[in-house]
């Protein structure tokens, strides 16, 4: 089954008691059993919920996986695959991710003896080196990566990775299923917030983890049920209902984005434009080997770096509205410095070329003419 149709099709059937196309929202904490033990699968709705098997289904299928499980937000689910280490092993990250990972890998994680190691990872011999052997478990991998939209070879750490025993998990979130398979490149978990590009319309929080194995699957199932951190069905019925359509939004959203990086890289107030769908992107080759398109996401800083112009800007554009979190119908724009990166100190940023004036944005579906002319009509009180 083809992409296009497995977002509508895989997983899902007519419900079998009353023939309803749309998976219905199983608003229910409990199941009857007709004697103790003897019940239709489902028991208790912390363990297994109709909804949300559709939508672990639904997943599992778009990501080529063998098991997927929903979580409550996108961090339940990373929490939940850190628990598959011990006190003692270790964890190697890029050193530009999602700060939420960031804080939960140093500031919860850690103090239980699980140690994350962060890393410059584009260059994969890194990765190598970084490997303490018997002590590395995971290796963490976001690409592309926030804000600055650097791309990680997939194939390249997830080999590095199996040689050494050592498991890997691929935040596939600003990519989407639609753009990139972490799986078919070797990793053993893919990440997912939901609250993103699979809902689609920043009408829900949601997690998922879709795993490589059985086995892994029904590991992070048993430790699921054991903390409790589940979605209600309705943000599963939300999610499904986004994924419906996620092939089309992503594909509008890459089109818009190119136009707009293109757009950006010849404006004169603008300085450095990062789209990896840029030839002269450092790891575009990369990017073309293992994302179908570029993605939705575009960061720029402006020609003279100041932090008060680029809050100008910010206030200034009236169809990309200024706010936290991406991949929705509508365009967001976003100021790391002051934002999701505000607790970064200021040098550490400014070497991976987080500067002051660093604008990242996330393209919406909007008609590109209007988006374009809102950002220019931003710039012209610069
Ligand atoms: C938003 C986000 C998360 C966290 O997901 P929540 O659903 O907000 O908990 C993790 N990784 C990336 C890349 C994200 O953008």
């Amino acid at each position: 089954m083809k992409f296009g149709t497995k977002v509508i099709h895989a997983g899902i059937e007519p419900d079998p008691s009353t023939g309803a196309i749309m998976t219905p929202i199983y608003q229910t904490s409990t199941y009857a059993q007709k004697e103790p033990g003897k019940h239709k699968g489902y028991e208790y709705a912390r363990t297994k919920n109709p909804t949300r098997s559709v939508l672990e289904k639904n997943l599992t299928a778009l990501e080529n996986g063998k098991d997927a499980i929903c979580f409550a937000s996108g961090l339940a689910a990373m929490d939940a695959v850190l628990k598959l280490l011990k006190p003692g092993d270790e964890i190697i990250s890029s050193n530009d991710l999602y700060g939420g990972s960031y804080r939960l890998m140093r500031t919860v994680f850690e103090p239980y003896g699980i140690k994350p190691r962060f890393i410059e990872m584009n260059d994969p011999k890194q990765v190598k080196k970084a490997i303490n052997r018997g002590k590395t478990k995971l290796i963490w991998i976001e690409t592309p990566t926030n804000p600055m939209l650097n791309i990680i070879d997939i194939k390249a750490i997830c080999k590095i990775a199996k040689a050494n025993n050592v498991m890997t998990c691929v935040d596939n979130t600003f990519s989407s299923p639609y753009l990139q398979n972490p799986l078919d490149l070797g990793a053993d978990m893919v990440l997912h917030s939901a609250t993103k590009y699979l809902g689609g319309h920043s009408d829900v929080i949601l997690g998922a983890v879709v795993t490589k194995s059985k086995k892994l699957g029904e590991r992070l199932h048993y430790i699921q049920n054991a903390v409790g951190a589940v979605p209600g069905p309705q943000d599963c019925f939300l999610v499904l209902r986004g994924i419906k359509t996620l092939h089309i939004r992503v594909e509008r959203a890459c089109s818009n984005a190119k136009k707009i990086a293109k757009f950006l890289k010849i404006h004169p107030k603008v300085g450095k434009v990062y789209y990896p769908g840029f030839k002269d992107h450092p790891n575009h080759k990369i990017a073309k080997a293992q994302m179908r398109d570029f993605g939705g996401m575009v960061s720029f800083d402006l020609a003279v770096d100041d932090y008060n112009d680029a809050k100008k800007v910010m206030s200034n554009t009236h169809l990309f509205t200024l706010a936290e979190s991406l991949g929705g119908v509508e365009s967001l724009i976003g100021h790391p410095a002051s934002m999701t990166h505000a607790s970064i100190p200021k040098p550490e940023r400014l070497k991976v070329g987080l500067t002051d004036s660093l604008i990242r944005l996330s393209v919406g579906i909007e008609d590109v003419d209007d988006l374009i002319e809102d950002l220019d009509k931003a710039f012209q009180n610069l």
